[in-house]
């Protein structure tokens, strides 16, 4: 059988080190011979990103911030110089103020409830409208989302409402563009050490928890994600769109903790 991501294109956006999760989806879906690109949010981060990006045998290594409209223009224009076309596309990107994660909901300010919203959930809609005419041979767009999303998970706060709106999203943009037989998916993964889960306060205990409670008593892995990436950016996935898969060791059907669960 060809490999299942030979001849597929694709745009990775998210990747911070070698922690990152889209770095556990590229990483995937190279091995199964896809072709891609890799962005990274500003100067700081080139130092990690330019070995991951050589690693991937990536031709394109572009800059982008999702809050600055003229670095995706850029973005968008030198993937349609190179390739002419896109199949795939990864947003693995969230931000919120360290502050307002921990402590209360109901104390989020408006100007960091823009900022989540805008980066965390706006910027993947951005994105899908901006790779919609590049994928002229349908597509499969992938985002990260979390359990905070549709239950309250202790300071995951303004977060929580972000994923929320970015789950929906998901939904709207699966019939918007399925008509282009453009896929939409999300997956929901359990918490794993990054970067950005480094701002969420009691991370540490957050892991913990999951760990004795998950179905499968172990925390979700870099690999975990990576599998889940293959299935929906791939063929394997062509029926499945507007989906919410959860990557969390079956985290997510738990209603009570186990009996037999040590004390925590
Ligand atoms: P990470 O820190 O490795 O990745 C976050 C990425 O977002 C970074 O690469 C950062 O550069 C990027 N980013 C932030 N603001 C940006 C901006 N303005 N423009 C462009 N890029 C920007 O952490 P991660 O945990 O791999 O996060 C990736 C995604 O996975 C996020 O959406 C996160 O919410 C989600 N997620 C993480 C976990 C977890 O426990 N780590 C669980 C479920 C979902």
């Amino acid at each position: 059988a060809k490999p299942l991501m030979q001849g597929k294109k694709g745009l990775i956006m998210g990747i911070a080190n070698d922690r990152s999760l889209a770095w556990g989806i590229a990483k995937t879906v190279r091995a199964h011979g896809a072709e891609i690109a890799v962005t990274y949010q500003g100067e700081a981060l080139l130092k990690r990103v330019r070995p991951l990006a050589e690693q991937l045998g990536s031709e394109l290594l572009l800059p982008a911030d999702v809050t600055e409209p003229a670095s995706l223009d850029a973005l968008f224009a030198e993937i349609q110089a190179k390739w002419g076309r896109l199949d795939f596309l990864v947003h693995a990107i969230a931000f919120s103020d360290k502050e307002e994660l921990k402590g209360r909901y109901i104390d989020t300010t408006a100007d960091n409830f823009q900022r989540t919203m805008l980066i965390s959930c706006y910027s993947f809609t951005d994105l899908a409208r901006r790779a919609e005419p590049l994928m002229t041979q349908g597509g499969s767009l992938v985002t990260l989302t979390y359990i905070g999303a549709e239950r309250v998970t202790p300071h995951y706060n303004v977060m929580g409402v972000a994923k929320a709106a970015l789950e929906a999203s998901v939904r709207y943009l699966a019939v918007d563009m399925g008509g282009r037989n453009i896929r939409v998916n999300a997956i929901s993964a359990g918490p794993v050490r990054t970067l950005a889960a480094s701002g969420i306060g009691d991370f540490r205990y957050i892991l913990k928890w999951n760990e004795l409670n998950a179905p499968l008593k172990r925390n979700t892995t870099l690999e975990d994600v990576g599998g889940a990436g293959l299935y929906l950016l791939s063929d394997l996935g062509s029926g499945t769109t507007g989906e919410v898969l959860h990557v969390d060791s079956g985290y997510h059907v738990v209603g009570m903790k186990a009996v037999d669960a040590p004390d925590i």
